[in-house]
């Protein structure tokens, strides 16, 4: 009996319960979903009608809850400098957990936020500065994970690793480690770990030595324990880039060893696995790819 749990993340169009059918015909054992439409602030509450419907298909599929990986709306920067702002994202992202507590859900997905300064090239380069500029965004972002969930209960906050595009942080592991470090309630946060994400912020993952490595550094740094989900993405641009673009497992620049090692890795039991590669068509047949890879 397999203990990884594969899926990738289906369209919720239609009602949330559409994305559990979407998973289920493509054999998978795990799926993310937006619970609202992530380019909308607002969505109308779920109602009983769909509720029933998602609860019933979630019986159906035999997919657990602990293996559904919700993600947040893009709008949402919990670290924005402008308050009014930062206010509505906030409401926003507490909404969110909110939906997940509704629909039995016990984690909710999201990118920690962007600092949004316009720094100059030697700003950038000058590290001590870039630092203070990213810490103070840092601060900001454990504080809203602090306030949400002091408003919420039982849903963890899983912050996702980000590529390092533009402002966005979350790019590194002392990131999320800095972050984690300030949430009050340790029990109710966690990460999820984006391949692509991870291999173009410049964590290598192609060959076992380097696979071993980057992963012994998350270990020290963030911590095993704290791993709560992960995108299974290839990269169309190259390691150390910054560049956010998946690709098809196989495809890119990341190639298939390193998902071997994913499928064959402890640290991977028991969470959800999701695909966010490009298209869709063959997820189906990526879902058997992975699997395939199993000793
Ligand atoms: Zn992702
Ligand atoms: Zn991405």
């Amino acid at each position: 009996m397999s203990k990884k749990f594969v899926g990738a993340h289906t369209s919720a169009s239609g009602g949330v319960q559409n994305a559990v059918q979407n998973a289920v015909d493509i054999g998978a054992k795990a799926f993310a979903l937006f619970t609202k439409n992530q380019k909308r602030w607002d969505a109308k509450p779920l109602d009983a009608k769909t509720l029933d419907l998602w609860f019933k298909a979630l019986e159906d599929s035999k997919i657990q809850p602990k293996h559904i990986l919700p993600h947040d709306s893009y709008l949402i920067n919990l670290g924005n400098p402008d308050e009014q702002k930062l206010i509505k994202s906030r409401m926003a992202f507490i909404d969110e957990l909110e939906r997940c507590e509704i629909l039995g859900l016990d984690r909710l997905n999201f990118h920690p936020g962007s600092h949004l300064e316009k720094l100059s090239a030697a700003q950038k380069r000058d590290e001590v500065f870039l630092k203070e500029v990213e810490d103070k965004c840092l601060d900001v972002i454990a504080e809203s994970i602090n306030i949400a969930l002091d408003k919420t209960q039982n849903v963890k906050a899983v912050i996702e690793n980000t590529a390092g595009q533009g402002t966005n942080l979350g790019y590194t592991f002392e990131h999320l480690a800095y972050i984690i470090d300030k949430v009050e309630d340790k029990t109710r946060v966690g990460v999820c770990i984006d391949t692509c994400h991870m291999f173009v912020a410049g964590y290598d993952i192609r060959t076992r030595e380097t696979y071993d490595k980057t992963w012994a550094d998350f270990d020290a740094i963030v911590g095993r324990d704290k791993l709560m989900g992960m995108h299974i993405n290839d990269s169309k641009p190259p390691l150390g880039s910054k560049k956010d673009r998946h690709h098809s497992l196989g495809e890119g620049e990341i190639g298939l060893d390193a998902f071997k090692f994913i499928m064959n890795d402890e640290r991977m039991d028991d969470i959800p696995l999701v695909l966010e590669t490009i298209n869709s068509e063959i997820w189906k047949q990526e879902i058997e790819l992975l699997y395939s890879f199993e000793d």
